[in-house]
């Protein structure tokens, strides 16, 4: 083990930033790039200054703040001069003050009307634990035109027998198998929180975190670990579990974090969570038409698969069987909790 591998594994995070692969100018993109542990406590604690926290912690972001502000201003503008047509034209006569808010509130609603589409959030502890879980669902939702979104909570430092490969070496493998196998199922982006593998706990920063990227990609379904599930081994399958369902609600009640809501970033309620693995399954997928795909995506994962291909009659057998007694050819189940 190297220098970089010790320090890493000592710090409970190796030292790479996580990723975030978007290309989006909102400012907190930005906040949870730089340091997301950070971000989110002083978010959580200072309430009132994310902005200003942001600014100290990357100089990129006035510059992206104010790029941001200058789109949004020609949005309200743009959307005044639509609706302001419309008024004209079906002759509505308002008091000044009472048709500002009317244009703004039609301008909303024309933008979310024409960019609504259906987002999934799926979180695993490591890679290839999504693919497993709702691999076939992935790609179902994918293929319907669905932005799909991983977030592999470690790094998969740990997943190896290999004396000669470092955990430092495993990680960057183990990141490109995972980018590989989200691509085979049209998933959009892959965020990797790069926490060392087998030393996760459900801690309040992990929620915070979680919690900030369902407030910002808004998605309809989640899909997560079942925590509850008896006698789980590993212990990160059950802290991702924990983390992401109490997320949930720190991001969708607005007195958990309020700072975020004073700056504009808003409460968002995922209309299902889809718990894999789940003690007490009570939903299932047809997903008759991606078994392949699921297994090619698995395929990706050579660190972890290669050794012993029995894995793929497994988990095509466990598939047919669960379609076969809901008259599918194949099906994934869960565990669903309506929020
Ligand atoms: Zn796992």
């Amino acid at each position: 083990m190297d220098t970089i591998d010790r320090v890493a594994l000592h710090r409970g995070r190796d030292n790479r930033a996580p990723t975030f692969d978007v290309s989006d100018d909102d400012i907190i993109a930005r906040i949870v790039g730089a340091t997301p542990r950070a971000a989110a406590l002083i978010i959580w604690a200072v309430g009132s200054t994310p902005r200003a926290a942001a600014l100290i912690m990357c100089p990129a972001g006035l510059i992206m703040w104010t790029m941001g502000l200058i789109r949004r201003t020609l949005g309200v503008i743009r959307g005044s001069i639509m609706c302001g047509r419309g008024i004209a034209a079906s002759r509505i006569h308002m008091p000044t003050r009472r048709r500002a808010v009317f244009i703004l509130n039609m301008s909303e609603h024309h933008m979310t009307e024409a960019t609504e589409r259906k987002r999934a959030l799926v979180i695993g502890a490591h890679p290839d634990d999504n693919e497993f879980g709702a691999g076939g669902a992935s790609a179902k939702l994918a293929a319907h035109g669905w932005d799909v979104t991983f977030i592999i909570v470690t790094n998969g430092n740990k997943g190896s027998h290999d004396p000669g490969i470092s955990p430092y070496q495993l990680s960057e493998i183990r990141e490109q198998e995972q980018r590989a196998a989200a691509a085979v199922l049209g998933v959009q982006r892959v965020i990797f929180l790069r926490n060392n593998d087998g030393e996760l706990e459900s801690t309040f920063a992990l929620r915070a975190e979680i919690a900030l990227y369902i407030r910002h990609f808004k998605p309809h379904y989640v899909f997560t670990h079942d925590p509850w599930k008896h006698y789980m081994l590993h212990p990160d399958h059950r802290a991702v579990g924990f983390a992401t369902i109490e997320g949930i609600v720190s991001a969708r009640d607005h007195l958990f974090m309020p700072g975020l809501g004073q700056i504009g970033i808003a409460v968002w309620r995922p209309e299902a969570l889809f718990l894999w693995s789940a003690e007490q399954p009570d939903y299932v997928e047809d997903v008759s038409g991606f078994v392949d795909q699921k297994i090619a995506a698995l395929v990706e994962h050579h660190t972890q698969l290669d050794e012993n291909q029995e894995w793929q009659t497994r988990v095509r057998q466990r598939m047919a069987e669960l379609g076969q007694e809901h008259g599918f050819a194949a099906a994934e189940s869960f565990r669903k909790l309506t929020l």
